[in-house]
């Protein structure tokens, strides 16, 4: 596994604003801190998320791109590229594998961190048919897509040039082999999670439930009782 020291840049790209937040933001705290530039990419504006009838679906894309900024500045984030994809309705298509190509070839990241493209069978919220289709068309986009210089002719991908990325780390596993301890910056991922106000009916709930899971994934990787920890299965694509 490549160490932050070892890192230029990371590309994030999730299905919704908020999933990188409920993740890994600490692993991405981490990571600006040791000076690695991260940037987002959101597939969808989470068109279809929250839970207050009255705000009009109109708005809601802006708003969760205003909470998903607002957040990323929480963990050392500035750089934000928003695909515009239909919340609830992604699938793997030709149009996202080389919209996400684009931004690869963009950003150049040694690392890509993305949702699993497997369902896992024991977690149904943690196998939304978006994140499926995000991390496998992640994956095509991490090979081959981006690397081969001819790939999308005709398209704006091909104007940019090749790029080979070293690492995908597929957040929450399953088969998590590798993982953060993010107790020195769990507070700035809560504070980054607290910037999703559209999405949490409770938040006092949302951070002591979410608390809970952290803890446990650091308690399985051998942590002390009362550390936070974020998970990854890492996948060498070199
Ligand atoms: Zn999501």
């Amino acid at each position: 596994m490549l160490q932050p020291s070892e890192i230029e840049r990371v590309l994030v790209v999730m299905a919704h604003p908020d999933d990188v937040d409920f993740s890994s933001a600490g692993t991405v705290a981490l990571l600006t801190d040791a000076g690695v530039e991260v940037v987002y990419c959101l597939v969808t504006d989470g068109q279809a998320g929250g839970f207050d009838r009255s705000i009009p679906r109109t708005e809601m894309a802006a708003i969760r791109r205003e909470e998903q900024t607002k957040a990323a500045a929480e963990v050392g984030v500035s750089t934000l590229h928003f695909l515009g994809h239909i919340d609830g309705a992604v699938e793997v298509t030709m149009q996202l594998r080389h919209d996400i190509s684009a931004i690869i070839r963009t950003v150049r990241p040694q690392v890509v961190i993305t949702q699993s493209p497997l369902r896992n069978l024991a977690s149904t919220y943690g196998s939304h048919p978006d994140h499926n289709a995000v991390g496998e068309a992640t994956m095509c986009a991490v090979y081959p897509d981006a690397r081969n210089p001819f790939a999308f002719p005709g398209m704006p991908c091909a104007e940019l040039d090749d790029w080979a990325v070293d690492e995908v780390w597929i957040t929450n596993g399953p088969d998590a082999d590798e993982f953060f301890d993010i107790t020195t910056v769990v507070d700035r991922k809560i504070s980054a999670l607290r910037c999703h106000i559209s999405q949490h009916v409770d938040p006092d709930a949302m951070e002591e439930r979410v608390r809970a899971w952290w803890g446990s994934i650091a308690v399985a990787n051998g942590l002390p009782e009362g550390s936070t920890a974020e998970s990854f299965r890492v996948i060498d694509t070199r």
